[in-house]
């Protein structure tokens, strides 16, 4: 079952503290099963400052439009959830909210905590941050800090792994991998107090040595770059997101919410 196919190396089990193993989720009971819930993707919350390129606009969302997006949502009916939530409910059945929507912000920069988090916190929401955790450890204003992202995580947001440092993780060995996947997850556990089992894949990539390094470190689920909502069972390492752009204004994020992909 689930739980064998899963083995653990001895050494990483070793590194994992006793609350890793009591957040383990139920394994697999089998059945296939297809969900479709909207994994909205954002980056920066903040307006791009002068000196920024198109790819820094392009993933820069304005606080006034990201509430916007918010509003839009509640008023849609939508209710956020977490990661895990979407993970029980593919491999147990677990239910979900009529609406459910995951709102996830990639690379950990600091003004997910100054502009995202305080206006979560207003509709009741929670986010899901996938930390690169070089960028708190080196201290650059550019990226939360280790104690923005307790505050964070003890005000019911979703701390999890970006990994260390951000690079291409194809074709690497095992040692590269243990550094850059359980580096980051021991990095955030310490940090958040909760140990981080669903993960972003840098620049949306990977291959099979990643997924069975996230699963050697029980990861739940992955998310990619590639577009899309449905999800399935026996992918959770592998599951599509919606890509918020600077200029998703709030009738692209519903078309993009309703599309059927
Ligand atoms: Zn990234």
């Amino acid at each position: 079952m689930g739980l064998l196919r899963w083995a653990v190396p001895a050494v990483l089990l070793l590194a994992s503290s006793a609350a890793a193993i009591a957040q383990i989720a139920p394994s697999s009971d089998g059945t296939l099963r297809r969900i479709r819930v909207p994994i909205l993707m954002y980056h920066y919350i903040s307006e791009p400052p002068a000196y920024a390129d198109v790819y820094r606009i392009d993933l820069s969302v304005s606080p006034a439009l990201f509430r916007e997006h918010l509003a839009y949502l509640r008023d849609a009916g939508y209710m956020s959830i977490r990661l895990e939530d979407l993970y029980a409910a593919l491999q147990t059945g677990a239910a979900l909210p009529q609406k459910p929507v995951v709102l996830t912000f990639d690379d950990g920069y600091e003004d997910n905590y100054t502009n995202a988090y305080p206006l979560l916190r207003e509709i009741g929401f929670t986010g899901t941050f996938f930390v690169m955790t070089s960028g708190p450890d080196g201290g650059s204003p550019d990226y939360m800090t280790p104690a923005q992202i307790a505050e964070m995580a003890a005000g019911g947001m979703q701390m999890e792994s970006h990994s260390r440092d951000h690079p291409d993780l194809r074709g690497r060995d095992g040692d590269f991998l243990v550094y850059q996947l359980l580096g980051a997850q021991e990095s955030l556990a310490a940090w958040s107090g909760r140990v981080p089992y669903q993960f972003a894949y840098p620049a949306g990539q990977y291959d099979d040595a990643v997924l069975a390094m996230l699963r050697s470190l029980q990861v739940q689920t992955a998310v990619t770059t590639r577009q899309g909502a449905l999800h399935t069972s026996d992918a959770p390492l592998e599951l599509a997101r919606l890509r918020i752009r600077n200029t998703t204004d709030v009738p692209t994020l519903a078309a993009l919410l309703e599309s059927n992909s």
